[in-house]
Order: structure tokens, then sequence, then C-alpha cells
């Protein structure tokens, strides 16, 4: 009996968020796609803070509304200095009306958004899903080849690489990545309390990295906490009470009582970027092109540009009647890609080591660079864009119900 065959022009590799986001760009764009999205085998407990390139995409997808409306506005950043060191940095608390914003960004629960994204899926007759991985992926001159585990073969011009940072489809275009580990952990958490957050999210640096306290909607927040590898391991094995009068000291009370809201995440930190973002008909998405520190909250923002940006190339080549996985659309994605992936990357790597510095003049630097910036005005408001992810439009995103 011959094996099930399909064909299409794009195949989106990978149902994580940045994925399902290419799925619908694509899709939104009137090409004929095929998703390989199996099931999650654990809940993702994380959250994202989805900053201004971001929103604009999913505006554009029409689902802007429905993920606002389950975020928690970002309105104000506050950093403050939570080390014990002899120059101490101001506290500096930046509001999103100074630069003509609603809000910084919003920030929604990964589950909340699979979820909310997922369902989009059934709005497109051009968007065909299934739940299987591929097993095996092979592009050449005319075109690419993507077998199922159940002998299924898809027959496409392009394939979106969204299948994360072990991705198959990145080793099939023969693309290697650069690696460092960094001396850090991430741990990760949600938490409920009895002080409002009035929509601010406080960062506080401490001695081994920042201890970022983010909005949820109503009495609860998430903790991005990155620490040695030594404390993420004593706070794995605290009880959910010693956790939280952990919390409730380090944040010296700002959010009242803390009660731990569910499992806790452990991410050793790490940067690994693709050599190249395109090769063989292949464009890596999301973390199978780049994987960063959760500081500064630019991961999945990095993904959904990519999402965006091989969507507009790819619908842009299509509609000339031209192949979405030839070599100039592969060459235009990396060039696109590069640099704001490059960037990104140091400027967190920077940021995270700033912190870890044990040498006095990096902390006067840091703490001066930031005292001058939050005074003068056109600095203060350069600084709060470039965290944004470039061009977030200042036309103000919808107000929040
Ligand atoms: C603690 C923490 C906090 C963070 N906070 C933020 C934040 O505030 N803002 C932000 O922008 N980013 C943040 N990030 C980064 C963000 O979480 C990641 O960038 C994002 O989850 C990566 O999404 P992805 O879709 O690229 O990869 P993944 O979520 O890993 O998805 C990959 C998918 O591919 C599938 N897959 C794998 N192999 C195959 C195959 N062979 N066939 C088919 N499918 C396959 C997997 O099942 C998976 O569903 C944070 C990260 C951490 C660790």
């Amino acid at each position: 009996m011959s094996k099930p065959l399909l064909t299409c022009d794009a195949a989106v590799v990978g149902g994580g968020p940045a994925g399902l986001v290419a799925a619908l760009a694509l899709a939104h764009g009137g090409v004929k796609i095929a998703l390989l999205a199996p099931l999650p085998a654990h809940a993702d407990r994380r959250t994202t803070a989805l900053l201004g390139t971001s929103v604009d995409t999913l505006r554009k997808l029409e689902i802007s509304d429905s993920i606002l409306q389950r975020s928690a506005p970002l309105k104000r950043l506050r950093l403050a200095d939570g080390t014990r060191r002899l120059i101490r940095t101001p506290e500096v608390t930046f509001d999103s009306s100074e630069i003509g914003l609603d809000a910084f960004g919003y920030n929604i629960e990964n589950e909340t958004l699979l979820a909310v994204l997922r369902e989009t899926l059934g709005r497109y007759e051009n968007l065909r899903v299934l739940e299987r991985p591929a097993a095996r992926v092979e592009a050449g001159e005319e075109g690419a080849r993507i077998l199922l585990d159940d002998g299924t073969e898809i027959q496409t011009r392009l394939v979106v690489a969204a299948d994360g940072r072990n991705s198959l489809c990145r080793a099939s275009a023969g693309i290697h990545t650069t690696k460092r580990a960094l001396p850090q952990t991430a741990v990760a958490l949600n938490l409920f309390h009895t002080r409002p957050h009035n929509d601010t999210s406080t960062e506080f640096h401490t001695e081994s990295g920042p201890f970022t306290l983010v909005p949820l909607p109503g009495l609860r927040s998430s903790l991005v906490w990155v620490c040695t590898a030594k404390d993420a391991e004593r706070v794995r094995a605290a009880s959910d009470s010693e956790l939280a009068r952990e919390i409730e000291a380090k944040s010296h009370s700002l959010l009242g009582q803390i009660e731990i809201d569910g499992p806790r995440g452990i991410f050793p930190l790490g940067i690994e970027i693709a050599d190249k973002f395109a090769a063989n008909r292949i464009a890596l998405v999301g973390e199978s092109g780049h994987v960063i520190p959760p500081i500064g909250a630019q991961g999945l923002n990095l993904g959904i540009r990519d999402a965006n940006a091989i969507a507009e190339l790819a619908c842009a080549t299509l509609a000339e009647g031209r192949d979405p996985g030839g070599s100039d659309v592969m060459e235009a994605y990396d060039f696109t890609r590069r640099g704001d992936v490059r960037s990104r990357a140091v400027a967190v790597e920077m940021l995270g080591r700033s912190l870890l510095s044990g040498f006095l003049p990096v902390h006067m630097a840091r703490g001066l660079g930031l005292e001058i910036a939050s005074r003068v005005p056109f600095l203060r408001r350069g600084l709060m864009r470039g965290g944004l992810g470039g061009s977030l439009s200042g036309r103000g995103h919808s107000k929040i119900a």
C-alpha cells in the first residue's frame, strides 16, 4: 500500500510558540502549509513578556485582543540594586507613558499563549496540522522532503525549522552553531501575593544576576531568578513555605506575603547561535536559531520576529511566482535576521556578565551609565525603546479591559 503524500508550499516543523506564530503568519498570507506539531510531553509553566514587535505581529494576525486580555500590561519597569556592594546603583523607574505607550509589553503564561495560538490554527483552510514529529528532513535543488514516523511524506519548497534547540532540521540543513555555557542558572516560577504589583515589573540586580518579578493578571507575578547552580539546587530542594519566605525577603516585601503557585523550572544558562539562519531550503525560526538567557525578555520576541520575517519573504516570493525556498530567499532571510539576533545576544550576555563582575569599576560604570541615562530625557527614551526589540510602533497599544 502506498504511503500518504502531502504537498505544500511551506512546512513548519515544531509546535512551540515560534512555530505556531510562523504557521499562522504563513497561512494568513495565503501560503499552503503543513504544520508538524506533536503535542508537548509537559506543560510549559514559564511566562513570556511580549514586547512591541511581537504585539504588532499578533495584531496583524488578528489575535492580539485575545492574547492581551489574558496578559498583564507592563506599564513600568523598576530597576533596583539588590547587592551588598560598595558602589550601589540608585533605583530607577521607567514609565511607558514617557515614550507614548500604554505598556512596554504584556506578560502572559506560555500555556495560555500556546492555547490561543493553537485555537487560531482552525481559522485557515490552507493550513494542515499533523500532530507527529518529523523523522527525517531532506532538501535538494528542486524541493524538500519530510518523512514522518508513520511513513507519511511531505513534499514542500520551504521548511521552517521551529523544532527547538536540538533541531533536527538545522542538522539536515548542515548548519552548525556556536555555543557557550554561562556560569548561571535561571529558576522560574509563579507566585500569588497579597499586595498589587501596579503593573510594574521589578528587577533586582543581585551579585549572581537579575531577580525579576513580572506581573501576571490579578494578584500574581512570575519570577525569573538568575543565580548560581548551587543556589538553584538549594531553591529546588526548599519547601514552598521556605522558598516563599526567601523570595519575600529578597524582594523587600514589595508584593506583601508570597505563596508559591505551581512547580519550579530550573534552566542552566548558555548562549547558542546558529552560524547561518537559513540554508538548503531550511530557515531557522526560534530556538533552532538562537538560545539566549532569559535576561531582558528577548528570546521568544526574537523568535516571533523570525516567524514574521520568513512569512513576509515567502509570501512576497510566491506572489511573484517564484520559489519560496530558493537560495535568494535563504540569503535574504539570513541577512535580515543576523544583525538583530547577534546584537541582542551580545547585549544580553554583557548585561548578565556585568552583574557577575566583582570588579569595582564595572559597577561604577554600570551605576553611572544607568544614572545618566535615567536623568537625560533623550537617553532615557532611547534606553526604553532599545529594550523593546526595534521598531516598536509608538502608536500605543490597545488598552486592556
Ligand atoms: C526562564 C525563562 C524565561 C523566559 N522568558 C522569556 C520572556 O519573558 N520573553 C521572551 O521573549 N522569551 C523568554 N524566554 C525564551 C522563550 O521561552 C523561548 O525563546 C521560547 O519558548 C522558544 O520557543 P520555540 O518555539 O523556539 O521552541 P520550543 O518551545 O522549544 O518549541 C520547539 C517545538 O518543536 C517540537 N519539535 C522538536 N523536534 C521536532 C520534530 N522532529 N518534529 C516536529 N516537532 C518537533 C517540540 O516538541 C516543541 O514543541 C524565556 C526562557 C526561559 C528559560
